[in-house]
């Protein structure tokens, strides 16, 4: 169990192997707390995932148990990045799907940055 009593961090997934170099990314950019590069299914013209450097499976495990300094330095590189993509003046969305009923994918915390077209409503009708 992880800090949530979810299930524990798993060092196989995906997102892990890019933080180690076991599989490529196109990177946007990079620092002590946060490694950010594109969706490799993009769902807007700009899609690109911010990820912690840290073992952390999702949003509740990250505001949980992370540190002050690696929430702080998380977060400023979430904005800094969608700052650098030139999103802010036209805005953008940034999302993080935490459990099942979100439909996260991927067990390494994440955060999408969503931009370059208008992005419409935002969530589906529970109706479809
Ligand atoms: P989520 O549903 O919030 O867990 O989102 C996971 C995201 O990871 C999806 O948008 C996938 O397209 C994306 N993804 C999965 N594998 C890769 C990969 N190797 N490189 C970049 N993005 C990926």
């Amino acid at each position: 169990m992880d800090v949530t009593g979810l299930p524990p961090y798993d060092d196989a997934n995906v997102f892990a192997k890019i933080l180690r170099g076991e599989i490529p990314s196109r990177k946007v950019y990079e620092d002590e707390w946060a490694l950010a590069f594109h969706d490799i299914n993009p769902q807007a013209p700009v899609h690109v995932l911010v990820i912690p450097k840290g073992r952390y499976c999702s949003l509740a495990d990250f505001s949980a148990g992370a540190s002050d300094a690696e929430i702080a330095g998380f977060f400023r590189a979430v904005g800094h990045v969608a700052r650098s993509l030139g999103l802010e003046a036209p805005g953008y969305r940034a999302l993080a799907n935490m459990g099942d009923h979100a439909g996260q994918e991927v067990g390494h915390f994440h955060v999408h940055i969503f931009g370059g077209r208008p992005l419409g409503r935002m969530i589906q009708s529970a109706r479809g």
